[in-house]
């Protein structure tokens, strides 16, 4: 019958927690086939954003528009229903990135967004990570070593003004001396998975600028 224990588990996991799209609601997967086909790569190039710190990323770019219902659906169950098997869902923007966003190089270092220990724990998984896990596999670009760390666990920024963002994220984050960094200061890109006012990727670029690294980029699933 079962040839193994990842297949009880499966078929107990199917049983327990059925898959549906998060669509248009078809079983069997988290994001149907169809629906898949309609997540479009709109490479905005946000340009060189500069914060009121006076850092700065030098391009910021972004897959897809988070004003984009299917994006923010699947970013959200991601997030909220935890289910990590969605960021698949985006391969086929990530593939496209190179054709749409033509400065993109493989030879970036991705380096995620980091999350606070608690919410990791909570969470299980840095959602940041596993897009970057994504780049990684389907584009070879290198994952940057861990050396950024959230130090303060601040309360979701969602629903926050941008100058509460701010304040709420100030100083959340700081350099991990215990990590060696092994790459080149000059060739990173930070990695999240919305970019709403920039106050978090603000403040690891100050993080990063500080320790000597220049010409940090960003890059987006969605911006919104
Ligand atoms: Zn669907």
């Amino acid at each position: 019958m079962f040839e193994d224990i990842g297949q009880i588990k499966g078929w107990l996991e199917d049983l327990l927690f059925p898959k549906s799209c998060v669509n248009c609601r078809q079983e069997k997967s988290w994001l149907c086939g169809e629906c898949t086909k309609l997540l479009k790569a709109v490479a905005m190039n946000l340009g060189s954003h500069v914060f009121d710190s006076g850092n700065h990323l030098e391009k910021l770019w972004a897959l897809t528009d988070y004003n984009d219902l299917l994006a923010q659906k699947v970013i959200q169950a991601i997030k909220y229903n935890f289910i990590k098997e969605l960021v698949c869902s985006f391969d086929s923007l990530i593939v496209e990135m190179e054709k749409i966003i033509p400065a993109w190089s493989r030879e970036f270092v991705l380096l995620p967004v980091p999350l606070h220990q608690k919410r990791l724990s909570y969470r299980g998984f840095n959602q940041a990570e596993l897009i970057s896990e994504r780049i990684s596999r389907l584009l070879g670009n290198p994952l940057g070593d861990k050396i950024l760390k959230r130090k303060i666990y601040t309360r979701p920024q969602v629903g926050l003004s941008q100058a509460k963002r701010r304040e709420n994220i100030k100083g959340s984050f700081l350099l991990d001396n215990k990590v060696e960094w092994r790459f080149p200061r000059n060739n990173v890109v930070l990695i999240d998975d919305v970019y709403t006012t920039g106050a978090t990727m603000g403040e690891c670029a100050e993080v990063l600028q500080k320790a000597g690294f220049t010409n940090i980029k960003g890059l987006v699933i969605a911006h919104g």
